[in-house]
């Protein structure tokens, strides 16, 4: 399901958000927006390479303000999203890497 927010951004649950992902998996050709290593769709979330959607924009509580368009989101591996994150915001990014299946 495809839902736009009062402050006009997008966000995408379910299938809608699995299309998003390959989506920016075919745009960056399957390549980490940071380090450009090669990353695979199906491997499990922890490896290296695996493939993330991160979003740019989404430094609210709880990713609150998260956007999901090609704009504000970029395809990382899993080991930039870790770094990333256990940078910015150590809690949150705990809590996200527990919401995903
Ligand atoms: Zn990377």
């Amino acid at each position: 399901m495809i839902e736009v927010t009062k402050d006009g951004r997008t966000k995408r649950t379910g299938k809608d958000y699995t299309e998003f992902r390959l989506a920016l998996y075919k745009l960056q050709s399957a390549r980490c927006f940071q380090c450009g290593r090669w990353t695979f769709l199906l491997h499990p979330i922890e490896w290296d390479d695996s493939f993330h959607v991160d979003h740019a924009d989404g430094r609210g509580i709880g990713g609150s303000k998260r956007d999901d368009t090609f704009r504000a989101c970029h395809g990382l591996c899993g080991k930039c999203h870790r770094i990333k994150h256990h940078q910015q915001m150590p809690e949150t990014s705990k809590k996200d890497l527990e919401k995903k299946p």
